[in-house]
């Protein structure tokens, strides 16, 4: 909500409810919150362009494994399988993309159920492969989506396989995958873009022209733990100081 004069005046949630503020700190994807979510009045040409000019960084592909067995030979949690050397950025083609492999249990004593495992298998992804899917996926038609995405997982499980825990396939009990298409879905990140905006730009500037409007997140300061909750405190510091 803004007044007349373009400063910020509050927010509207889901159900149109509205909520007054001095300051509002924006946490979710920029590119929603200046395409979709502000009045484009609002937006001074020049930032608009800068955020338009903007990539997007890298998704993800991840497999949540749970497992009826313990893994006892494994003592490390986060242990990476490189696929092939020279392909460890192929992350258009997660064929060969190179995978890490999460295993909670060695990092978080307790965190399944006695003799039961979880664990994560990961790549970084491109958007570009699953582009193909998009607009079926959103109309609920995922055949041939959930088809890819199955047979990249068996894909990844055989590599895990081999090369760390043998006999993995007869040990899972529970399984989920998730795509960048599941990104956008959970997350409205555009691409399914983990770590905000590519890191090829320098970050945007906490304080926006947007008189009240504060940006926090991957999007403003980088992806990662670290960047996010350094950008909220930065964030939050100039609310203080500007209230
Ligand atoms: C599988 C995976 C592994 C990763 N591994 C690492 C790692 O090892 N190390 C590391 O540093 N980083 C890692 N990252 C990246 C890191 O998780 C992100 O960069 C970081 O969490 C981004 O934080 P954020 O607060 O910007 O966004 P998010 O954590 O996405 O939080 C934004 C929240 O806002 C919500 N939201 C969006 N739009 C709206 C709206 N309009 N209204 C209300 N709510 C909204 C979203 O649902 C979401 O909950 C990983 C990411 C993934 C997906």
């Amino acid at each position: 909500m803004f007044d007349q004069n373009n400063k910020i005046e509050g927010v509207v949630d889901s159900t149109g409810k509205k909520h007054q503020a001095k300051a509002v700190v924006a946490n979710c994807g920029i590119p929603e919150l200046f395409n979709k979510m502000i009045p484009k009045r609002v937006v001074p040409k020049k930032f608009a362009q800068k955020i338009q000019k903007r990539k997007t960084s890298f998704s993800s592909f991840v497999i949540w494994l749970g497992l009826n067995e313990k893994l006892d030979n494994i003592k490390d949690y986060e242990i990476d399988l490189l696929h092939d050397k020279n392909y460890i950025y192929s992350y258009n083609d997660l064929d060969r993309a190179g995978i890490g492999v999460t295993i909670y249990d060695n990092l978080f004593k307790g965190y399944s159920e006695p003799g039961k495992t979880t664990l994560s298998i990961m790549s970084l992804s491109d958007f570009e492969p699953w582009k193909k899917f998009e607009k079926d996926y959103f109309k609920g038609k995922k055949e041939l989506y959930t088809k890819e995405k199955e047979r990249l997982a068996e894909k990844f499980i055989k590599r895990v396989e081999q090369r760390l825990i043998p006999g993995l396939s007869d040990m899972i009990e529970v399984i989920e995958i998730g795509t960048p298409l599941t990104n956008i879905y959970y997350t409205q990140n555009p691409e399914g873009a983990i770590y905000g905006f590519n890191r090829d730009m320098p970050h945007l500037k906490a304080k926006t022209p947007i008189k009240g409007l504060y940006l926090a997140s991957a999007w403003s300061h980088g992806g990662g733990y670290t960047p996010v909750m350094m950008a909220g405190r930065e964030a939050a510091k100039l609310v203080l100081s500007d209230i």
